[in-house]
């Protein structure tokens, strides 16, 4: 199949970025599929409907078919169809948090597909704030089902080169809208649970829920990664975002952080492999290494959610062999920050 590219710039959709849209709307009508950016990461697009748009989308993921998609709305008369109930609690989180990087899971209508939900009787869903995406989901009918647009067990992709390179040939259009503001996928909440639970971390955090509806948990598999139990979201089990190359997560004071990775990098280098490094502005200019690579600012951690998928996929172009990576505080956005790492470490951390 040929993929074609468009490019469109989401704060002018006028003229030929509007008929683009209208087009990648007929296609993802017609069970195609359409790769485009969202305010979190890009997307991979298909009617959430229609059972064979679903299983296309698995396919050219080559993603496991127990793992759920996203049903991505645009108004909320849309979420009322496809729920059996709108819980109180989706009213006042969709009122704070959407159009936004949100997701709530509710317990699903007949009408929407089984293959959409990975077999699930509940399905998510979320209101992505970017304009792209809304005028896609408009005109495609109103539900679009859409995970990361990557190949399944990669880092998700902030650029469209990124689906280019990961999709080009089994996708039917993929939308260039620049790189992405906020660079993590979103958070999931769970309501079907008495009490609401995240089942995965992101930009909006734990006490931002809080601050709607008071008590709210945290899936015990996010907080330890050698839990034994299984995580509520099919997909977190999965590796994920993992590059080419072996990465170790380093913790401890910076000053024997430092002098660890330099060690390290050193034997490495010398029994001849590539090495890469991940760090933050502070630090950049005190390692030693083949492509040392700064995330972002320690004191905004925004710029680090931002830079980290792209940093990895840079280190995947390099042809980097190991990476050692600094760590991040595990609180409020560095939640998610350290979800996505130690996911794409496979857990390989040594502490100082
Ligand atoms: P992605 O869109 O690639 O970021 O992945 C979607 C994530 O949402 C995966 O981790 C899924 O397991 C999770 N998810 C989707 N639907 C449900 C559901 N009904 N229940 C629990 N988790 C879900
Ligand atoms: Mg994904």
């Amino acid at each position: 199949m040929e993929t074609e590219v468009v490019e469109i710039d989401a704060k002018n959709i006028t003229g030929d970025a509007k008929r683009h849209l209208e087009r990648a709307g007929e296609i993802i009508r017609n069970g195609g599929l359409v790769a485009f950016p969202t305010e979190t990461v890009y997307g991979l697009g298909g009617d959430a409907l229609n059972p064979e748009s679903s299983k296309k989308i698995y396919a050219a993921k080559g993603r496991p078919s127990d793992n759920p998609l996203i049903v991505h709305i645009a108004d909320m008369e849309h979420l009322e169809r496809i729920v059996k109930r709108v819980p109180e609690a989706a009213y006042r989180l969709s009122e704070a948090y959407w159009p936004g990087p949100m997701t709530m899971i509710m317990e699903k209508e007949d009408l929407v597909p089984y293959e959409t939900t990975g077999g699930l009787d509940t399905v998510a869903i979320r209101m992505p704030n970017n304009e792209i995406a809304l005028e896609l989901i408009r005109q495609s009918g109103g539900y679009i089902a859409a995970p990361s647009a990557n190949r399944s067990g990669r880092p998700s992709p902030t650029l469209a080169k990124y689906c280019i390179e990961d999709l080009s040939g089994n996708v039917d259009m993929i939308i260039d809208g620049g790189q992405v503001g906020i660079g993590l996928e979103s958070t999931i909440v769970d309501l079907t649970s008495d009490i609401p639970m995240i089942l995965r971390p992101g930009y909006v955090t734990q006490k931002m829920l809080k601050d709607i509806l008071g008590e709210v948990e945290v899936d015990r598999t996010i907080i330890d990664g050698n839990s034994k139990q299984k995580p509520k979201a099919p997909g977190m089990k999965y590796r994920h975002y993992a590059p080419k190359g072996e990465l170790k997560i380093v913790q401890g004071s910076q000053e024997k952080v430092i002098e660890y990775i330099n060690d390290e990098a050193k034997k490495a280098k010398d029994s001849g492999k590539r090495v890469g490094v991940i760090c933050t502005d502070s630090s950049s200019n005190k390692y030693l290494a083949d492509s040392v690579k700064s995330a972002g600012n320690r004191n905004d951690e925004n710029t680090i959610a931002h830079e980290l998928f792209k940093v990895l996929r840079e280190f995947d172009d390099e042809g980097v062999d190991v990476i050692f990576s600094e760590s991040f505080d595990d609180s409020g956005l560095g939640r998610a920050i350290m979800n996505r790492l130690l996911k794409a470490a496979g857990h390989n951390v040594v502490i100082l």
